[in-house]
C-alpha cells in the first residue's frame, strides 16, 4: 500500500499541513507551483512511502488515501 493525495481536498498550505512533520519516513513534501490552484502542491515520494498511514490520520482535508 502507498499513500495518494486527492489534489481537490487539500488546500496546499505548508504552514498548514500537519503530514509534513508527522509522516515517519519523511516522504512528503511541500512544493511551490504557480500553476497550482493553491499556489503550490503537497506531494508524496513513493518510493519512501512505507503505506504506515499515519497520514491519512494526520490529513487536515481527509484528502489522502492508501491504495
Ligand atoms: S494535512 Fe492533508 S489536506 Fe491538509 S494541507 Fe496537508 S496534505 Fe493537504
Ligand atoms: S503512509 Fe506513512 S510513510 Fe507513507 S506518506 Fe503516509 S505517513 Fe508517510
Amino acid at each position: 500500500m502507498k499513500a495518494f493525495i486527492n489534489e481537490r481536498k487539500c488546500p496546499a498550505k505548508d504552514e498548514i499541513c500537519l503530514v509534513l512533520t508527522s509522516c515517519p519516513q519523511n516522504a512528503i513534501a511541500y512544493h511551490p507551483d504557480k500553476a497550482a490552484r493553491m499556489g503550490g502542491r503537497i506531494e508524496i515520494d513513493l518510493d519512501r512511502c512505507d503505506g504506515c498511514g499515519q497520514c491519512v490520520a494526520d490529513c487536515c482535508g481527509k484528502a489522502i488515501e492508501l491504495r
